[in-house]
């Protein structure tokens, strides 16, 4: 069975209730489409520690990647919202770091929720 958590941009919690990205997972869409049929379970909706905040010295952080690991998340798919650029995919700094963490604990990171 697939373990799964979502990982978005703490700025765009001000505005969005991550009905999106539940929706695309409730209906197997878009970035997880490829569950479809598939024996899976959205585990965590986490967020980066915010602006300013460098990943690899955040108590917070480092907690949150341990309870992910603690609960088996093998997979984590980062929201649109952390995207930087839009045209190239670029993603913001943070993020990015963030996935590279993920990573180094056998997690693997995809880009692609709605
Ligand atoms: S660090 Fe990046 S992902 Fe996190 S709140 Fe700021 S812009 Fe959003
Ligand atoms: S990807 Fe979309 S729905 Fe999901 S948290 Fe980001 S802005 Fe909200």
């Amino acid at each position: 069975m697939k373990h799964i958590a979502i990982l978005t941009c703490l700025n765009a919690c001000g505005v969005c209730t991550g009905a999106s990205c539940l929706r695309a997972w409730n209906r197997r869409e878009r970035g997880f489409a490829p569950y479809a049929g598939e024996d899976a379970s959205l585990e965590a909706f986490f967020h980066c520690g915010g602006c300013g905040t460098d990943p690899e010295t955040d108590d917070g952080m480092l907690e949150k990647l341990d309870r992910l690991q603690s609960i088996g998340v093998d997979t984590v798919h980062t929201g649109i919202c952390a995207v930087k650029d839009r045209e190239t995919g670029e993603l913001c700094p943070a993020i990015a770091k963030i996935q590279e963490m993920l990573r180094s604990r056998g997690i693997k990171t995809i880009v692609g929720t709605h």
